[in-house]
């Protein structure tokens, strides 16, 4: 089982950390690839270029076996539709199980993303929750996807639909960016090494 954790990654912080090693153990992953994009089709281009994105989630996890970055969004022209990367993953392995994991938060706006019922048909959907968090109104083709057995998506490569609840840490990118912009001390929000990162380059001094 190959799971895929997408996101900006501007920059990676402990609450994608632990949610991914969170999830690497409760759904057995031979490998979980987190995947920063290029252009994010849903929000304002990253000022931080992607290889710096890439280069600090490496730094972040260098000491986590079995969780590893891919740049294939960074060497794709356009904008970094999911889809396609579920679909190139899928070509690599043609029987393997994927799991896509999102938050709850990217859940939300799941409908709207490029050609999404299509996700189903490379991958299981899995929404990483807060504990005791209610359960979001379904659609009708995602309420027929919807499982309550975690078993089932060791049983079929793709096409089903997961709630997990995982340890929920309020960090956001955002709030770090932000932060540091106000020369405030980031510490204990994301890894020594990739605050490192962020001094050496100047990143988040000046703009969003
Ligand atoms: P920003 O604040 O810039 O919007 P972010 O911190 O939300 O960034 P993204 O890179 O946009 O991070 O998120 C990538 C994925 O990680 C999304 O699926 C998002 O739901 C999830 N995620 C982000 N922060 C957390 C967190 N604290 N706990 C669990 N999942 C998270």
């Amino acid at each position: 089982m190959i799971g895929v954790y997408g996101g900006t990654f501007n920059p990676v912080h402990y609450g994608h950390l632990r949610t991914a090693l969170e999830v690497k153990e409760l759904f057995d992953l031979q490998q979980l690839r987190l995947i920063p994009c290029r252009l994010p089709p849903h929000r304002q281009q990253p000022d931080v270029d992607g290889e710096m994105r890439l280069g600090m989630l490496e730094l972040a996890i260098a000491e986590t076996p079995g969780v590893q970055t891919d740049r294939r969004e960074l060497d794709r022209q356009g904008a970094s539709y999911m889809v396609d990367t579920l679909q190139s993953l899928r070509a690599e392995n043609p029987d393997a199980g994927l799991i896509l994991f999102i938050g709850v938060d990217a859940f939300a706006g799941l409908e709207s993303w490029h050609r999404w019922r299509h996700l189903f048909d490379y991958a299981h959907v899995v929404v990483m929750t807060r504990p005791a968090c209610e359960m979001p109104e379904l659609s009708e083709f995602l309420r027929q996807r919807l499982t309550e057995d975690r078993g089932r998506l060791h049983q079929r490569t793709a096409g089903c639909l997961f709630f997990q609840a995982v340890t929920a840490l309020d960090i956001s990118a955002t709030a770090i960016r932000e932060l540091i912009k106000a020369g405030r001390n980031p510490q204990f929000l994301l890894p020594d090494a990739v605050i490192a990162y962020i001094r050496r380059h100047h990143l988040y001094l000046s703009s969003n």
